[in-house]
């Protein structure tokens, strides 16, 4: 088999407009994947219709070309997939889902009074985990039908190890951080590790850069790309989080800012500086990006969790 060229991509939600966040995402992943020679993609993960909108969607494509961040190929929507999903789901997925008719207010309940007993400390990630309650697996064995209610995959009970070339080595059991997770809801709704993992895996993706807050469900997409045998992953870098002074994140539901590309050039210069590159001099977006990919280097943000951002641009 002959080499391939490395495969990276940027995968928004198009649950608003790009922010500070997702624009370093989007510039950390192209200029890392094309200083390796390789092809970055774009898909829409657009699977949840009643938070995505097509109008987000269009905007980011607009805000993307205004940078000169030209993706490879064409744009993927994974709402125009839920047949591919759907057919994993029936397939290669199927020994391990099984259908779930608990509501959200029993499983509440239930968590409650469960958590007492869950020692927590106070480190952001540790809260990030805490908040994806697991599923206590009431409806293992009830073998209800699969096509009338919610459907849950079982996720390994052990530890599965990555190494991450920002975040380090890490290990984590998918049954722990995220347990037998939703993948189809009732509506119909795909969820998004399931559809992200089939699609990493179908579109030949080997590189994987994205924001620190996913970082807790990693193990959970390597064990559904395991489940639907797709190809592996072999990259894994999960950048920090971009906070406010305050240490909030940045995010469409604290009002980050939408970004304004009517200076393209000054707002490149602006998140090479916070993504901690090499000094880069206003020109076009197309020389800046060029310079940038040219002397892309991760090293300064290598067990970074934040980068603060002091003033907002
Ligand atoms: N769609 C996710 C987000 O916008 C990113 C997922 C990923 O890069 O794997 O937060």
């Amino acid at each position: 088999t002959k080499a391939s060229t490395p495969i990276g991509r940027f995968a928004p939600s198009p649950t608003g407009e790009l922010h500070l966040g997702s624009l370093t995402t989007a510039l950390a992943s192209y200029c890392h994947i094309k200083s390796l020679g390789g092809t970055w993609l774009l898909r829409m993960e657009d699977t949840d219709i009643t938070r995505c909108d097509r109008q987000f969607s269009e905007q980011i494509l607009l805000d993307l070309e205004a940078l000169a961040l030209f993706w490879d190929g064409d744009v993927i929507y994974q709402s125009e997939r839920t047949d591919i999903y759907n057919d994993y789901l029936a397939t290669h997925l199927a020994p391990l889902t099984y259908a779930c008719a608990c509501s959200r207010k029993q499983l509440n309940a239930d968590w409650d009074a469960q958590a007492q007993q869950v020692n927590v400390n106070d480190s952001s990630l540790r809260q990030a985990l805490d908040n994806r309650q697991r599923y206590p697996r009431c409806c293992l064995n009830a073998h209800l039908n699969k096509n009338a209610h919610k459907l849950r995959l079982q996720m390994p009970d052990t530890l599965i190890g990555f190494a991450d070339g920002i975040q380090g080595n890490c290990w984590q059991n998918p049954q722990q951080t995220v347990g037998d997770m939703v993948v189809r809801r009732e509506d119909g709704t795909i969820n998004y590790i399931l559809a992200a993992s089939i699609d990493d895996g179908l579109q030949g993706v080997t590189h994987v850069m994205r924001g620190l807050d996913i970082l807790p469900l990693t193990s959970a997409q390597i064990s559904v790309m395991h489940a639907a045998r797709v190809p592996a992953i072999s990259h894994w870098y999960h950048l920090p989080l971009i906070c406010h002074d305050n240490g909030q994140k940045l995010s469409k539901q604290n009002l980050a800012q939408p970004i304004d590309t009517r200076d393209p050039s000054r707002l490149l210069k602006y998140a090479f500086a916070l993504l901690q590159q090499p000094d880069i001099d206003i020109d076009t977006p197309e020389r800046m990006l060029a310079q940038a990919v040219s002397q892309w280097c991760q090293q300064p943000l290598v067990g970074q969790q934040v980068l603060h951002v002091p003033t907002l641009p």
